[in-house]
């Protein structure tokens, strides 16, 4: 168990007794960053690296990463016991194939092979999401089921029941993003329209509120204060969405936890409340709703808890 306390990022090299150093990848649509993990939980190097796109900038970013990690920890690439790596897409963990991940290019890459090829590490792959529910379950010690709900530039979920991922089949599972309920109905990216995505996510609060800018979130909650009507829409928007996917989650899994993640989350309270509220709202008005006390399961991911670099070192193991 790797205690939230030991989550601190040290230059030093961990160590402990057995010696097995794993290496957990987090590869996004920019930026991809990677740390180095002792059998113990220990943190030791960090790098981030901008994302090359395509199957050749992809391979090139997660090697250029576990050479970096090595050269700070002391020792060659090929020391690394395992290496877990959370990319977005549809994932074949059994396979070690990403498949469809736009954001990065990519049609079909057989990532796990072919880096193993280069590197001599054995790999193990995740989608993203899946990966940062596993840490953010593990980090925050939350036992039994968890639904981590990634409040992105996409909208997604992670299902973890007993510390292990729940990856569904073709690695499907948790696409709670795409269930449509909104009946201004938006076309979404997926080919359905009025999906949750289209109102409780990055890209659904720039079509709401395009003077928000390149990154809305980090500005919604003072324009909101501000008295800004179209981004108090946005807003109302995006909190009635968030509750509706923790309700549809909640409802169809009963899990234990229910944890908000994603870039979102950096709205704050305003965010966080919100979402309470209205849920509580709903329970008022549902004995059968209040029964799955969602309202009082409702967490946030700790702001630089290192959930999804920390659960893809995991994903070896898991
Ligand atoms: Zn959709």
């Amino acid at each position: 168990m790797i205690a939230a306390d030991q989550a601190q990022r040290s230059a030093t090299a961990p160590g402990d007794s057995t010696g097995k150093l794993f290496v957990g990848m987090d590869i996004g649509g920019t930026k991809t960053a990677a740390v180095v993990i002792d059998e113990a939980g220990n943190l030791g190097a960090e790098t981030l690296l901008p994302t090359a796109q395509g199957n050749d900038g992809v391979l090139n970013t997660a090697e250029q990463a576990l050479i970096a990690l090595a050269e700070q920890t002391g020792c060659a690439v090929s020391d690394f016991t395992a290496a877990g790596i959370g990319i977005p897409g549809q994932v074949d963990s059994a396979h070690g194939i990403v498949r469809y991940a736009y954001n990065l290019s990519v049609q079909s890459l057989n990532l796990a092979s072919l880096l193993k090829e280069r590197t001599g590490v054995d790999i193990a792959i995740e989608n993203d999401v899946t990966a940062a529910a596993v840490g953010a379950a593990h980090l925050m010690q939350l036992n039994g089921s968890v639904a981590y709900i990634n409040l992105g530039t996409g909208l997604s979920a992670g299902i973890v029941v007993d510390g292990k991922p729940w990856r569904g089949a073709q690695g499907l599972a948790g696409e709670v993003g795409h269930l449509p309920v909104d009946p201004r109905n938006r076309p979404c990216p997926c080919g359905q329209r009025g999906c949750l995505e289209t109102v409780a996510s990055g890209s659904a609060l720039k079509a709401y509120w395009p003077a928000g800018g390149e990154h809305p979130g980090w500005v919604l909650a003072a324009a909101v204060a501000d008295g800004d009507a179209d981004a108090k829409l946005a807003f109302d928007l995006l909190v009635e969405g968030a509750a509706s996917t923790v309700r549809a989650m909640g409802v169809v899994m009963a899990p234990d936890a229910v944890v908000i993640g994603g870039g979102l989350r950096k709205i704050g309270a305003p965010l966080l409340d919100g979402i309470r509220a209205q849920l509580a709202a709903w329970e008022a008005e549902s004995p059968f709703l209040s029964g799955f006390t969602l309202s009082q399961k409702l967490q946030v991911l700790p702001e630089g808890m290192p959930a999804a670099t920390v659960g893809a070192a995991l994903s070896p193991r898991v």
